[in-house]
Formats: structure tokens, sequence, C-alpha cells
């Protein structure tokens, strides 16, 4: 075959797939400039594929990053339950499980953690625990979970609130057990409470008066762009909305509120979410003048291992912020050794 043939069929088929025209003068029949056109158009064609699969690399490299701070947001969790050794046996021993919670699909809870308490103490209290459970709260929200703040009866205080109408906006769902207002003690599940609450829990020299002094959450709460507000059900709809399955519950009070509310532990537990209750971030309304006259905290302690038993496991604060699980400054007892959870 001559080589003048060859070297033409090499330029058109080089030459066809460049979108850029050469200027005339590079344009030759010989050879030499054939060799020119060809080394310019690898030129361009080798930018071009470049330009084409830089991105993709730069996307891949981001998509690595991504992946990584992920994972980085993942919520590490030792929970603690108790089961019964034997059925039936009424002992029961303690059990910690290691798990990892999806921050997307994990809501957290806060319970009645009001600006005002009819019971001094119990106002004490919550002023005393709410820097911590912002701290908590802070990180959660930073790691992607949904806030939904639950100070029941006091929703007026936020009619025009964004985080009203992101509740007020979550489509309602069919459930196979029947939402509930109000969870009472459920004698199929669970045993009597540990402690005797009926007196209203005032623990304070001279009792307080009973009423409804509320208004809104605690300010120390801060309640953030993308926090819902709520009291009701409307909790379930904004998970059900968003594919969230998991619920870390804390506030107050355990022994009442956080039991019984419609968006808390037992109605979460019926309605077949994976549920959390934060051990040191709540309290209890107990007097321990009543049974079984132990002191206010080791009530609390009492309830918690009830629950555990009974509803949900729980995890400590510091799983996830660090330093120490909170206690209160009138807590004197000496720290339990199943109140840190291991590393
Ligand atoms: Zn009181």
């Amino acid at each position: 075959m001559p080589t003048a043939r060859r070297n033409s069929g090499a330029r058109r088929s080089l030459q066809t797939p460049s979108p850029y025209p050469l200027p005339q003068g590079q344009r030759g029949n010989d050879g030499s400039s054939g060799r020119a056109v060809f080394i310019a158009q690898t030129m361009s064609l080798a930018a071009l594929l470049g330009a084409a699969l830089l991105p993709g690399l730069i996307g891949r490299d981001a998509a690595g990053a991504e992946e990584a701070s992920q994972e980085k947001k993942m919520l590490n969790l030792t929970l603690r339950s108790r089961t019964e050794t034997a059925k039936g046996s009424g002992a029961y021993q303690v059990v910690e499980t290691r798990t990892q919670w999806d921050p997307k699909r994990t809501a957290a809870v806060i319970c009645d953690m009001w600006d005002k308490h009819w019971c001094k103490g119990a106002t004490s209290r919550v002023a005393e625990m709410a820097p911590r459970m912002n701290e908590l709260v802070t990180e959660l929200r930073n790691r992607g979970v949904l806030i939904i703040h639950a100070p029941s009866d006091t929703l007026k205080s936020y009619a025009d609130h964004p985080g009203r109408k992101l509740a007020q906006s979550a489509p309602k769902v069919a459930t196979k057990t029947p939402l509930q207002g109000w969870v009472g003690l459920t004698p199929a599940r669970e045993a009597p409470l540990p402690i005797d609450d009926s007196d209203g829990g005032c623990g304070c020299a001279p009792t307080c008066a009973q009423g409804g002094p509320w208004r809104k959450q605690i300010e120390t709460i801060q309640i953030k762009d993308g926090d819902a507000i709520t009291d009701s059900a409307e909790a379930f709809y904004l998970m059900k909305q968003r594919g969230i399955t998991n619920v870390i519950v804390m506030g107050v009070h355990l022994n009442m509120c956080v039991l019984g509310r419609p968006f808390s532990i037992r109605q979460m537990v019926l309605q077949g979410q994976n549920v959390v209750l934060v051990r040191d971030l709540t309290d209890t309304m107990y007097n321990p003048r009543m049974r079984p006259q132990v002191d206010h905290f080791a009530g609390t302690d009492l309830v918690v291992e009830h629950i555990e038993k009974y509803w949900c496991p729980s995890m400590t604060s510091d799983q996830l912020i660090g330093g120490m699980p909170f206690r209160f400054a009138a807590d004197k007892r000496p720290p339990s050794k199943t109140d840190i959870a291991p590393k």
C-alpha cells in the first residue's frame, strides 16, 4: 500500500473526532504536517479527557470524605438494660450492649423541660440539668439527629414558631397500635412503679402547692432551625415522615410524663421504635418520705431500673459529649460502677 494513502487515511481518522477546527497553516497534506496535527489533536484530546475525568476524580475524593464524615457522625452507644436471669425468677442482671445508630434515622425527644414547675425543688433540678442537656442536644443536632422539643401544655407560646409549623406539617399515618394521648401503667408489660408518687412527689419542706405555672421550655435549651416543637403524636408522624426508627428520650419527670406522654417512652416502644433513655438527664417527682423511703436520687435510679427491665435500655450523655455523666450537686451518694459506660 502506498505511504501517502496510509498517511492520508491516518490523518482523516484523527481529524474526524476533533471538535476544534485547526488553523489553516497547520493543515498539510504531507506526513510532517500530519504529525503536527496529530500532536495538536492528541494534546487537545488529553485536555478534553482531563477535563472530563478530573471532576470525576474530585467527586470520588469528595464522596470518600463525605463517607468519613458520616462515619464520624454515627452514634456509638452503650445501651444498658436488665434481663431476668431465668423467666419468672424476678432476679435481673445488667446487660450492656454496644450499638451504632445512624443520626439521620434518629430523633431526640426533650420531655417537659419547663421554665417553671409547681414544685420549687423540681424547678431548680431542671435548671441545674438544662446546660448539660443543651450540650447533648447541640451535639445530636450537629450530627444530623432531628431534635423534638416537647414542652407539654405550653404550645401557645410557640404558635408562630417555625418549629411548631414543622411539626404540624408532618402527615398523619395509620398505626397498627392506636396512638394514645397518654399511655399509663401497662400491667400486661410492667410491674407497679417502685416509688409511690401519689402525693405528687414534692419533697420540699414546706410542701409546694400544686398547680401548672409552666409557660414554655426553659430558655437554656436552645431551639434552632430544623428543630420541631410538639406535645402530641405529631412527634411520631415526624419520625415516620423521615424514616426515623431510633428515639433518644431525655427530660422530666421519669415516673410520670417521660413514661406516659404521647411522644415518649411507652408509646414509642409500643409503636415499635428503638428507644433509649438518657438516664443521667432525667429526674423524678418523688418525695423520700413516701415508699420506699429512699433518697430522692435513689428513687430516680429505681425508676431507671424499672424502665430498663420493662421498656427500653438507657445510656449516659458522656457517651456522645465526653466528660462524666451528669449528677445533681445534692446527690451525695458514691457513683455507681454502672453509671459510667465502658469506653
Ligand atoms: Zn416542692
